[in-house]
């Protein structure tokens, strides 16, 4: 991206003060912004939704490879500032709102139904609706619940490729003897992995911590198909509740069952009693989960 303007150049044309409440650090490094869009794999036929495009420098790497982009950005300030840069670029748009508070599959076709001019437009939330990915420099307060927010909305995006605190991003990637319900939680929609390291020196303004890419490809179907989501987390969670206990302590404090009734379920799944949660791999939370399922009626009988 030769010639175009650096953060620094967009902080003093526009006079901004970066907010530290909205996360605001900015990626001051071009080769790094141009591998984080290379995981996204991009092709003119993508359509991008991009969460905090800050001062647009990553958004200029997804437009030059994408066929649509949308940004979807919390800070007023810079939503002008966004549109006059990108102004002769009618493929990138931008959305002032808070990604929390909207559905990213909307975005996209919410965006499509305003420019699509006379073109099809897929209907909110319908499974058909166009495919897209996520490429995100995340605010990290928010890692957590925008990760949970993408992975569990109606339809989510085949691909993420978000840059993410490098502990985070550690831990999501964990294998069992390090799980926690974080990486539970994503592993469970999508296969996740670090695609590059970035040190703290690479931020405008610094942040005290260094970050990492992750890539996450969304499975088709989640990692364990046979049992209700829902009751799935309950158990993982309660399961993680009193950390480093034992499984029979932690499941059964956690679920309000008796241990009669846990320790059966463990047995029945196949996994020690004495385990603590960190070593569960996501099949055996699956198979724990199907045992203690309401509805498997020897355990149904040990309740209290
Ligand atoms: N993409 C830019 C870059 O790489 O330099 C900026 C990344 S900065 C780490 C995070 C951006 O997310 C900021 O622009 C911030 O204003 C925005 N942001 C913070 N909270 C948000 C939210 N809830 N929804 C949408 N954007 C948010």
């Amino acid at each position: 991206m030769i010639n175009s303007p650096s953060v620094f150049d967009l902080i003093r044309r526009y006079d901004l003060d970066p907010k530290k409440s909205l996360g605001q650090n900015f990626l001051v490094d071009e080769s790094h912004l141009a591998r984080i869009a290379a995981a996204a794999d991009l092709t003119p036929a993508d359509i991008v939704l991009e969460i905090g495009p800050g001062l647009g420098v990553l958004t200029r790497h997804l437009a030059a490879q994408a066929g649509r982009v949308v940004a979807v950005e919390l800070d007023d300030r810079l939503i002008p500032i966004l549109q006059e840069l990108f102004a002769d670029q009618p493929h990138v748009s931008f959305v002032h709102a808070d990604i929390l508070k909207v559905d990213p599959a909307g975005l996209i076709s919410d965006d499509r139904r305003q420019t699509a001019d006379g073109e099809s437009v897929a209907p909110r939330n319908s499974p058909l609706a166009t495919p897209y990915k996520v490429v995100a420099n995340l605010p990290y307060y928010i890692t957590s619940a925008v990760l949970r927010h993408l992975l569990e909305c109606a339809q989510p995006p085949t691909r993420a490729v978000v840059m993410v605190q490098r502990e985070v991003a550690q831990r999501i990637v964990a294998g069992p003897g390090d799980m926690s319900l974080l990486a539970v939680g994503v592993q469970f929609y999508a296969e996740a992995n670090i695609v590059q390291k970035v040190p703290a020196g690479a931020f405008h303004p610094r942040p005290k911590v260094d970050s990492a890419v992750l890539r996450l490809d969304v499975r088709p179907q989640p990692a364990v198909t046979d049992v209700e989501p829902d009751w799935y987390f309950e158990v993982v969670r309660a399961g993680f509740g009193q950390k480093r206990k034992q499984l029979r302590n932690s499941v059964s404090a956690g679920l309000g069952l008796n241990k009669e009734a846990t320790e059966a379920g463990l047995a029945e799944a196949g996994i020690d009693p004495r385990r603590r949660a960190e070593t569960l791999t996501l099949q055996e939370w699956g198979a724990l989960a199907k045992a203690l399922g309401k509805g498997n009626s020897e355990i149904e009988g040990l309740r209290d």
